[in-house]
């Protein structure tokens, strides 16, 4: 069928030899990789739109991950052009994109360097490098996707000293697992929660460090669990994860706020499972001392929290926790400023309503100052590793 214009239907105002059969391909076919579109320009270099994630009944949304593999003949120049960073934070639109932001690359899937990008007028991200193999996994921070945490479990299961337990499910129907590591009666009872944004893959692998120190059986790992037992929730936005998403679970919620009422079990499962499980710990005498969500941002501050009536002693556990942060790891960032509030958080909620010392610990997933050089797993692998012992001390010293 021949028609009038020479322009098929559908492709309107696109001549048909104006259409270039690019040398390019990018691939978001897998765990973890961010939805985009994408398109090459006449120039040669892909223009990526990232796809927004949005917050429920508000005018909040964020793209902070991005996850993509190229594929292309090696020594080929790729250039990356990607967009929509117009995030909106607390009904604002987001300060323009970090002078310090990086990018992470890998040409094997396995072994990743971390690299500047150029930000561009108009929040977009500008990345160039070369091909070193037919395909290259291009990504905003180390990916830790569902097959890694599968791994850290079919561990912890082999272990006698730990164990793996189903708490619930995510709203797509996901299992949610809490790790146990050490004894049930030890003396004091340590709760962790990694993963409840789901860019923010630091938290993951800071307590992959941690079960794997606990789980080394060395003297140190002795010693540590004669003190204390942990509990971990290691990924609580597993779709998320699955899904390449920023930030919000399945159902657009914030899974780090609204910690100061119970949470709807159908908004936010992750949530009320959770709480389910703490109101279970609680009954039979098993309280957590201490509580960390860890996070991701630019900043990399312990987020006390400063809830109203007498925290003298939430305080100076955190005071304490500082310190010890500071003595045995690479942190040096500090807390939060004696003005901040952080209500609705789980660090706030988990004070306020369980009576529990709790904190949101973030880490800069920037830069880390401590050590001078751009985060890769390795660098959260050793922090896990390394709070063993800082929890350790929390326990035992001042007492
Ligand atoms: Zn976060």
């Amino acid at each position: 069928m021949t028609f009038a214009s020479g322009i098929e239907p559908g492709n309107a105002g696109i001549a048909a030899d104006s259409i270039v059969t690019p040398k390019i391909f990018i691939n978001t076919g897998f765990e973890n990789a961010s939805p985009m579109n994408w398109s090459i320009d006449s120039a040669g270099r892909v223009i990526g739109a990232m796809v927004y994630d949005h917050e429920r009944f508000s005018p909040n949304r964020a793209v902070n991950h991005y996850h993509f593999r190229v594929e292309a003949a090696e020594g080929t120049e790729v250039t990356l052009i990607l967009e929509n960073f117009d995030n909106i934070w607390n009904g604002r639109l987001a300060s323009d994109l970090s002078e310090k932001s990086r990018y992470v690359v890998s040409f094997d899937n396995k072994k990743w360097e971390s690299h500047p990008v150029i930000p561009l007028p108009g929040r977009r991200v500008f990345i160039k490098f070369k091909m070193e193999a037919p395909f290259a996994y291009i990504a905003s921070v180390e990916p830790y996707r569902i097959s890694d945490l599968d791994r850290m479990l079919a561990k912890v299961k082999q272990s006698k000293n730990a164990s793996v337990t189903t708490i619930g499910k995510t709203s797509e129907g996901r299992s949610l697992e809490i790790v146990r590591i050490g004894n049930e009666n030890a003396p004091k009872r340590l709760f962790l929660r990694a993963r409840a944004h789901a860019f923010e893959a630091g938290g993951n692998w800071t307590v992959e460090g941690l079960v794997q120190k606990l789980l080394s059986n060395d003297q140190e790992a002795k010693r540590y669990l004669k003190t204390y037992c942990v509990y971990i929730l290691p990924m609580a936005n597993k779709d998320g994860v699955a899904r390449g998403k920023t930030r919000f679970n399945a159902n657009g919620y914030d899974l780090n706020r609204k910690w100061d009422k119970p949470a709807d079990s159908l908004v936010a499962p992750e949530n009320y499972y959770l709480e389910q499980w703490l109101h279970r710990m609680i009954k039979a005498n098993k309280r957590p001392d201490l509580a960390l969500d860890i996070h991701n941002d630019a900043g990399g501050y312990l987020h006390v929290s400063r809830p109203d009536g007498d925290i003298s002693a939430y305080l100076s556990s955190m005071e304490k926790l500082e310190m010890l942060l500071r003595k045995h790891t690479w942190f040096t960032a500090g807390s939060t400023k004696p003005t901040f509030r952080n209500p609705g958080t789980l660090g706030e909620g988990f004070m306020e309503r369980f009576g529990i010392h709790a904190a949101v610990y973030e880490l800069n997933y920037e830069w880390i100052a401590g050590l001078n050089k751009a985060p890769l797993a390795e660098d959260w692998i050793s922090l896990g590793k390394n709070l063993g012992e800082v929890f350790y001390n929390y326990f035992n010293e001042g007492r």
